[in-house]
């Protein structure tokens, strides 16, 4: 998962007239074939099959990145400058098992294959790292920054996290301890009481206006003290509470832009920095689960044609949740009820401890299941409802029963202990309880899918697209659904399905990283091995 390579790619060459590589980039031509399905009178299904070629063109050069991460001085913050300093230096260090060598596991790109396709000699397949598909920053290459409410310099940060190994933490001190993580935002409001003694690296003032431009201030300084091609920002702070959605306030961008010259006290530090983000032309992730995404935000994002992708990484419970509600679904069983109990000892269990900012981290776990459910009305049934008032008819879905409670319990630490119960009916009438304990240490999880989540964000930037014949070609659409394996809550265009199926994720991300190197994705047919 270490190995380096160059990150102009180079390790895979299509051969065919629709994939060219030029001085700098691949331009690619790719169809995408689907279907319309109409359902008529009868309840017969009419299906036309439908295609559209697209042009790809991604550029090669990846240039000198930033990532700036919001929480610097946190769990996860300490644990990615951590991991990326051990890696860039290659820092080993002993446990009671032996001597330890860094590396990226838990990386989908650093450390997954893809099927490319078969030997034809042998038949057999041939993966090769996800990392080589396009040219993708090399996570040793980052460079590093960002903010936190709390002074505390990146070596006693990592001490105070409790994450890594002693004999690592003492090598990496060094390398860590003129780190200071840049002053931030606080507005109390929108994180727990019990983080206020942390709280001693604040920009001044409550001007709101001033504290965007300085952010913005921020962003380009990092940039160009740096000498970097490109940034990526990514909230990795406290989980807030949720905002209200108030027409006129943050319903959009104009309205949102002039809540924030008032002062408004429904705007968010984390929407203060995706907005910053935004007019600063960058990428801005969200990995806790608030939502700072107000629809002021995203249309400013859709306006600026810049990129924003979230909400909450998908680190553990809700990943093993999304894979095994859609086994038991997809194996025509009916899980009747979801039942997942979390404790954990880290400052997040302590902010979650309050009931506001849970209610943030219960929405974003709560609707991980629903499209699996959804896709199955064999097994759940829609009924019509009618209200007595006014006999509007509403359809509604059956649904299995699904409960989350987080509590804090210090002793853990930074582990976290998930239980889920998954009660479900199986054949005439009989019953299945499956129990997962699920212990993990969380910033280590984190960890490798705040990687994937700024080097792909990055690598999105650089992919170009247009519909063949036409002239132009245009960025991606703002909103990165493509990073949903990432995330428990994936941010998707509005008005377009929400996909939780981990499987379906992972295809699309393949499908579409296939797609700009001009081949298709659909390689589980294996027609090959069915046919004489
Ligand atoms: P943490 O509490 O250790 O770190 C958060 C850091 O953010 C703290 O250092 C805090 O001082 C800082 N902070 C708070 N408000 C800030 C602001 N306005 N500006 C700048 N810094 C601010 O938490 P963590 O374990 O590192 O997790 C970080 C976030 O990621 C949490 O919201 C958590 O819910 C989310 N998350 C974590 C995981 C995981 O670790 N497995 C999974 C999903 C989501």
């Amino acid at each position: 998962a270490t190995a380096r390579r160059s990150p102009e790619g180079g390790l895979i060459k299509v051969e065919s007239d629709s994939t060219k590589y030029e001085e700098e980039g691949i331009r690619a031509k790719f169809t995408d074939r689907g279907a319309d399905v109409v359902k008529d009178a009868d309840g017969k299904f009419s299906v036309k099959k439908t295609e559209k070629t697209y042009e790809f063109y991604t550029k090669s050069k990846v240039g000198k990145v930033g990532l700036m991460l919001v929480g610097l001085g946190g769990n996860n913050g300490t644990t990615v400058l951590a991991t990326h300093l051990a890696n860039k230096h290659q820092i080993s260090w002993r446990t009671r098992d032996g001597v330890q060598q860094p590396n990226y596991i838990g990386s989908v790109v650093r450390a997954s294959t893809v099927r490319l396709g078969i030997e034809p000699e042998t038949g057999k397949d041939v993966f090769v790292p996800l990392s080589d598909m396009l040219p993708m920053v090399h996570p040793n290459d980052f460079v590093i920054g960002g903010w936190d409410i709390s002074a505390v310099p990146m070596d006693q940060a990592m001490l105070r996290a409790k994450v890594l190994e002693w004999d690592l933490q003492r090598q990496l001190i060094p390398h860590m301890e003129g780190v200071k993580p840049l002053p931030s935002i606080y507005y109390p409001d929108f994180i727990a009481a019990n983080q206020a003694d942390r709280a001693d690296n604040l920009i001044e003032g409550d001007d709101k206006q001033a504290h965007l431009d300085h952010i913005r201030n921020d962003i380009r300084k990092f940039k160009s003290d740096n000498e970097l091609d490109s940034v990526v920002v990514l909230w990795t702070a406290n989980t807030e509470r949720y905002a209200e959605i108030i027409p006129g306030v943050n319903d959009t961008s104009d309205n949102l832009l002039k809540s924030i010259k008032d002062s408004h006290e429904e705007v968010s530090p984390s929407t203060i920095f995706a907005v910053a983000s935004i007019l600063e032309g960058v990428p801005f992730i969200n990995g806790s689960p608030q939502n700072t995404f107000v629809p002021g935000c995203i249309e400013l994002a859709e306006k600026n044609q810049t990129f924003i992708g979230g909400d909450d990484f998908k680190s553990g419970q809700t990943k093993v949740k999304s894979v095994l509600a859609e086994f038991l679904v997809n194996a025509g069983i009916k899980p009747l009820s979801i039942s997942s109990y979390n404790h954990l000892g880290n400052n997040d269990g302590k902010n979650l401890s309050s009931q506001r900012q849970f209610r943030s981290k219960e929405i974003s776990k709560s609707s991980v299941v629903d499209d699996m459910v959804a896709a199955n009305h064999l097994l759940y049934k829609t009924a019509a409802e009618v209200t007595a008032e006014t006999g509007e008819v509403t359809k509604k879905g059956e649904h299995p029963d699904h409960i989350v409670v987080i509590k804090h319990v210090p002793a853990v630490g930074d582990s976290k202990r998930a239980i889920d119960e998954y009660y479900s009916e199986l054949l005439m009438g009989g019953r299945n309880v499956m129990n997962i304990f699920n212990e993990c240490e969380d910033s280590l999880l984190a960890t490798p899918l705040i990687f994937d989540l700024a080097i792909l964000a990055e690598l999105l930037t650089r992919v170009t697209y247009k519909p063949e014949g036409e002239a132009e070609y245009k960025p991606l659409y703002s909103v990165l659904s493509l990073l949903s394996y990432m995330l428990k809550a994936p941010l998707v265009k509005p008005g377009t399905d929400v996909v939780n199926s981990l499987n379906r994720q992972r295809n699309a991300l393949e499908g579409f990283l296939k797609a700009c190197l001009g081949l298709e994705n659909n390689g589980d047919l294996l027609l090959n091995t069915r046919i004489w």
